[in-house]
């Protein structure tokens, strides 16, 4: 299955919504992604296990423009970029306005939430829209209120995040990302800072998103989800794709078992 990422059949459906190839990305000495090569279908949901420091968060950071690869080629639906350096060691290939049209098609969902503290509810999800792609505020609300109902956060619009739970503040965060109408999802542990009791709500917002056939890419502890809502698991070990394929190949593949115990 692993071969398969390089596999240049043509498929019926039409352009992957992410095809990485080749990636390297480096701190320094550090070669944190070596080789990474990956493609995600349109619709689909796609989770990276691991073990910390194996370079999940660098890959997803990465299919976001976050980071910058050092070498490789990336698309996101129709717009790709090769990463590449002169002989001088700058990173050649990068222009500005290809790298908003694709940061432009990528949201991601933090573990921390990461939302503004002196924003309401729906000041943190109409922001963006009406920053990045100049929505009026009065449309940006509209879209927000639609985002905030599906995350069932509509009644807290007015709340401040510091009154609200992490369970509630990821949801909001997710509604800031839909809000953005993303080609591609980026999800980065977003129930670890979670306690326990409030895992499934979020976990739950998740599942239905996919069952929307939204087109996620998900970085997760958790196991069972991730066999439950993946069409692809993605066994990152040490900056190199150890097993890929579905939930079952990979989980049942004794190179990452230790990670693959639904109690795990
Ligand atoms: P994971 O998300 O799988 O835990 P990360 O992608 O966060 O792994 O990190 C992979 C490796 O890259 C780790 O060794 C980490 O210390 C290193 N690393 C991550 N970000 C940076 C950075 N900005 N500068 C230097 N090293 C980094
Ligand atoms: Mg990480």
């Amino acid at each position: 299955m692993t071969s398969s990422l390089d596999d240049h059949t043509p498929t019926a459906t039409a352009a992957p919504a992410v095809q990485a190839r080749h990636l390297v990305k480096r701190y320094g000495d550090l070669e944190v992604l070596r080789d990474v090569s990956l493609e995600v279908p349109e619709g689909s949901v796609t989770s990276i296990i691991g073990a910390s420091g194996s370079g999940k968060s660098t890959l997803l950071r990465c299919l976001n423009l976050l980071e910058r690869p050092d070498q490789g080629d990336l698309a996101i639906a129709d717009e790709a970029i090769r990463f590449d350096r002169n002989p001088q060691g700058d990173v050649v290939g990068l222009d500005r306005r290809q790298l908003q049209r694709l940061r432009a098609k990528v949201s991601m969902v933090f573990q921390q939430f990461n939302l503004w503290p002196h924003f309401s509810v729906l000041g943190n999800v109409i922001e963006p829209p009406m920053r990045v792609q100049g929505l009026s505020r009065r449309r940006a609300t509209e879209v927000a209120e639609h985002y905030l109902a599906r995350v069932g956060m509509a009644d807290k619009r007015d709340a401040y995040p510091a009154f609200l739970s992490g369970g509630q503040q990821q949801r909001v965060a997710i509604a800031r990302a839909l809000a953005m109408e993303p080609r591609l999802l980026l999800f980065d542990e977003p129930t670890s800072a979670l306690d326990p009791e409030r895992v499934n709500e979020v976990l739950g917002v998740i599942r239905g998103l996919a069952d929307e056939g939204r087109t996620m890419v998900l970085v997760t502890h958790e196991m069972a989800f991730a066999r439950e809502v993946s069409d692809q698991v993605v066994f990152l070990d040490r900056g190199v794709i150890g097993v890929a394929g579905t939930p079952e190949e990979v989980f049942d593949d004794p190179r990452c078992q230790r990670f693959a115990a639904p109690a795990a």
